[in-house]
């Protein structure tokens, strides 16, 4: 098979009769197979999805065909897919079947993507590695010593070894950006509430989003019209109408950005990566774009304060899984109290127990203000210090990740894993949207991106002026 990087490719050899969703569904799950070691998909839907084939390509013939006809796209494990297993990665939910799908699957099969499968990820979409999945670890198709990046790790590995032509992750302070850098993809973190989180495995809620991850900037632009809009299922969605983001790609005029210094000057920013970003920066500026270094002196705060809030968050939304109602039910529970403690110590890894842990300690009475509140605090600081740049500028331009995709296993150290998030959580942190594109080759051979972020509901601008960067190579 071919290697495909847009759906319009695919489109164009549809139409000439070169292949048809069949064919090009069996190409993948061949591909799949030949790529097991990489662990990227906890299950594929070989039988259901040559079965969605089939009547896409009858569509096609009928002149029925939706928009994404022709899209073989693989679901985060996060991600409820009715009759379908979802289990976040978790014991705790192996062998759990979605009663429901959630909004944005529901959106995909409408315009008749084909889902190939469910791809692994960190237990309940916390790491940054994909190192903490309990059906193990995802390996970067690139180079197979290194991780992959995480939380969507199996959705990047998938997407950049070609095993499937997009993906839908979900992002809360990074998980679709940084894995996208490290696997040379593009990933995009919606606007907060510009995407239903129903049906979506809650991680944070006022953080997660759930966004595309896909070989072309066109490809995000279709798969984020066709998923975002009002929900009556989730009353955080804005209400405002969704523009045609794959037909408007052409940014006009000139764009006014600006750099975050600190970022730039930080010193764990790999050197390779800062100069490809200057370079970016002169190259825009050349082009006739306004590009300026503004000051933010609050990096430092960004980290601590998304692990506060987070894992307060987290402590909350997973205190359903104690076996009762959800989840796995320790087989040694021999009344409620024991049921609640073995069902959730057994079922639960080690990564989501210390979060857990954290997440009740800041919430807990005697420091909550200490933690919890001063959190909150911090985030709204953060949010008016980023709208303040984002009112003089329409993008803010940054590396996506510190450095390239490190190998597997080396990080031991929970701190030093957090600091990954340095560049990528103050989106989640302030709700914008931003986006990481594949812009260079580290001397290492590892690809890594560049982090656009925008202004909140400016998706149409941001993917316009993204591939205005990608193309100024
Ligand atoms: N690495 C971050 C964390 O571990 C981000 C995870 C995510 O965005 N789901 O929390």
């Amino acid at each position: 098979m071919k290697n495909y990087d847009s759906l319009g490719e695919i489109r164009k050899d549809i139409s000439s009769g070169e292949v048809n969703c069949e064919s090009l569904v069996k190409g993948y799950l061949e591909r799949i197979n030949t790529h097991k070691h990489l662990n990227a998909f906890l299950e594929v839907f070989a039988a259901g999805a040559v079965e969605q084939a089939k009547e896409t390509d009858k569509k096609i013939r009928e002149g029925k065909a939706g928009k994404l006809a022709g899209m073989v796209i693989g679901i985060k494990d996060v991600l409820c897919y009715k009759g379908h297993k979802v289990s976040a990665s978790s014991r705790m939910l192996e062998n759990f079947t979605s009663l429901y799908s959630a909004t944005v699957v529901e959106r995909l099969l409408k315009e008749d993507a084909i889902i190939i499968g469910r791809l692994n990820c960190d237990e309940f979409a916390m790491g940054s590695s994909n190192e903490t999945s309990h059906f193990g670890k995802v390996l970067n198709p690139i180079d197979n010593k290194r991780s992959p990046g995480g939380s969507s790790g199996g959705c990047v590995a998938a997407v950049g070894a070609g095993l499937c032509l997009a993906a839908l992750g979900s992002d809360t302070g990074g998980s679709i950006r940084q894995p996208a850098s490290f696997c040379g993809v593009y990933g995009l973190k919606p606007t907060y509430g510009r995407v239903s989180r129903y049906g979506l495995i809650a991680y944070a809620s006022s953080f997660d989003q759930v966004g595309p991850i896909a070989r072309s900037i066109e490809d995000i632009a279709l798969i984020t019209e066709v998923i975002a809009g009002p929900d009556e299922y989730d009353s955080t969605v804005s209400a405002a109408g969704v523009p045609l983001y794959s037909r408007n790609l052409d940014y006009k005029g000139k764009a006014k950005i600006g750099y975050i210094e600190e970022c730039l000057e930080s010193e764990g920013l790999d050197p390779e990566i800062k100069k490809r970003t200057e370079e970016i920066i002169t190259r825009l500026r050349k082009e006739g774009h306004t590009v300026e270094s503004v000051s933010f002196p609050y990096l430092d705060f960004m980290v601590p304060a998304y692990y506060v809030l987070t894992t307060a968050e987290a402590s909350s939304n997973l205190s359903r899984y104690g076996g009762l109602l959800y989840g796995h039910r320790s087989a040694a529970a021999t009344d409620t109290d024991s049921a609640f403690t073995k069902s959730r110590s057994e079922g639960f890894g080690k990564e989501v127990k210390r979060r857990i842990m954290l997440g009740t300690f800041v919430l807990s009475a005697g420091y909550y203000d200490a933690y919890y509140t001063r959190g909150q605090k911090v985030r709204r600081l953060l949010r008016e210090k980023t709208f303040e740049i984002l009112n003089r500028y329409e993008f803010i331009l940054s590396p996506t990740t510190p450095g390239v995709a490190f190998e597997s296993g080396k990080i031991n150290d929970p701190v030093a894993m957090y600091l990954q998030d340095i560049f990528t959580v103050q989106a989640n942190l302030t709700g914008i949207p931003a986006i990481s594109l594949p812009m260079g080759i580290h001397s290492t051979g590892m690809p890594f991106g560049i982090q656009l972020m925008g202004r909140p509901m400016e998706e149409e601008k941001l993917l316009a002026f993204s591939r205005t960067i990608t193309r100024i190579g």
